[in-house]
């Protein structure tokens, strides 16, 4: 199995006994050993301001993917608005450097700017002609969290999608996954529902739709996504089975197998054959290595 979405770093802020809880390149390892997992991406958070409480720059993740270069694949972490804070800043430079120095994508990119801000746009158009796929954060407001903001529906996403046709989105996070079902309201899209889901919602259309949006089936949000009505999960995996990605975002050393509710979950989805064979390899390895170029 490939893990699209690790995190390794320490917690810079709060109470001593939080900034204890990173996750070091060893025990990541030793954690995919326990859970059977063969290869993880890292996913740089602090070289966007939003990621100030989980350290580990890009530069970090490329030194402790190079201690496991076979089990642990680095990604970067630009910010659109590095450069000039400009919608024309030129990405290809810096994103050839990363690239030569072994990185196989861009993320987690967790900015608090709208899906179509030209800044974003540009960015992204730059991640394109690198061919590098990126991962995101998707979030509901602006102000008072991180990720890319969009609106009820994700129109902003859609208009993304578009203008930047060659980009591979992997997308999560709670405004991404709680619109699997169309009964999501402006009270629910910035949380977890755990309500049944009423019918396919905009995640599915936009699959449908755009050959260049993934998702990202990490965390919460993505976990309890498929686990809400279980058969319209299954459905859904096996509907999208060509653009969906493992994924777990462990990031603290205290993680156990039962915190990470994709593990029992994808062993049901095997052991109990809820979906096709050809759709659980292709969503627990098979796209990911196809987009990393493993
Ligand atoms: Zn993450």
């Amino acid at each position: 199995m490939i893990d699209f979405h690790t995190h390794l770093g320490r917690f810079g802020r709060s109470t001593p006994e939080e900034r204890t809880y990173g996750l070091e390149a060893p025990e990541l390892v030793c954690k995919m050993d326990e859970w059977g997992i063969d290869k993880s991406v890292v996913l740089p958070l602090s070289d966007s301001p939003e990621g100030w409480y989980y350290r580990a720059s890009s530069d970090d993740v490329l030194a402790y993917c190079n201690r496991f270069p076979d089990r642990l694949i680095p990604f970067v972490q630009l910010d659109p608005r590095w450069g000039d804070n400009s919608p024309t800043t030129d990405f290809s430079g810096v994103l050839a450097e990363f690239k030569a120095r072994g990185c196989k994508g861009v993320g987690e990119v967790i900015a608090n700017l709208h899906f179509d801000d030209p800044l974003v746009i540009n960015f992204m158009q730059h991640c394109g002609a690198a061919r590098l796929p990126v991962v995101i954060h998707a979030a509901h407001q602006i102000g008072g969290t991180y990720g890319l903001v969009d609106d009820i529906y994700l129109p902003r996403l859609e208009k993304l999608l578009q203008a930047a046709p060659d980009t591979i989105i992997c997308a999560h996070g709670p405004a991404f996954w709680s619109e699997i079902s169309s009964n999501v309201t402006e009270e629910t899209r910035g949380g977890y529902p755990a309500d049944p889901v009423e019918g396919p919602g905009r995640v599915w259309e936009l699959l449908e739709k755009y050959p260049n949006l993934y998702g990202d089936l990490s965390a919460g949000s993505g976990g309890r996504a498929l686990m809400r009505t279980p058969e319209f999960g299954w459905e859904f995996l096996e509907k999208h089975q060509d653009q969906l990605l493992f994924a777990t975002d462990v990031m603290r050393r205290t993680m156990e197998r039962k915190d990470i509710v994709q593990l029992d979950y994808f062993a049901d989805l095997k052991e109990n054959s809820r979906i096709g064979e050809t759709a659980y390899a292709k969503i627990t390895h098979g796209n990911a290595a196809r987009l990393l170029g493993h």
